[in-house]
């Protein structure tokens, strides 16, 4: 598929369908084809439908996202925890510096594939063909 839109393609792509596609990190178009190369790097094209994925302009939208999500989770969880069962200090330090790495690193991808998405149903950044 070529960059430009064609005349059977509708100019809306639908949002919400693009980002559980995304979600999930495969491509945007089609939800078949591999949307990572690696753990975090996006592929030029979609190996299924040729889909120009080369577009996105992600940058730190992620890692801000996850930050945000991660923060917002863990910080009420760790006053609670500590309110309620008052670990051993190295325990609880231990016990959320490892939730707080597996989090980020469950979510990181996810939601670079989801940001991905967004931008490709928004047609931003060269995803709109022009
Ligand atoms: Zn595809």
């Amino acid at each position: 598929m070529d960059d430009s839109i064609s005349a059977t393609e509708p100019v809306e792509r639908e949002m919400r369908p693009a980002l559980f596609k995304g979600w999930r990190r495969r491509c945007p178009q089609c939800g078949q084809g591999p949307m990572m190369k690696s753990y975090l790097k996006v592929r030029d094209t979609c190996p299924v439908c040729d889909e120009a994925l080369h577009h996105h302009k992600a940058d730190d939208g992620p890692a801000y996202l996850t930050i945000l999500i991660v923060g917002h989770i863990l910080a009420p969880a760790i006053i609670w925890v500590y309110t309620h069962y008052r670990p051993e200090p190295m325990v609880l330090a231990t016990g959320f510096t490892i939730g707080c790495v597996a989090l980020s690193l469950y979510l990181l991808p996810r939601l670079k594939g989801a940001i991905v998405a967004f931008q490709w149903a928004k047609r931003m950044h060269g995803f709109g063909g022009e």
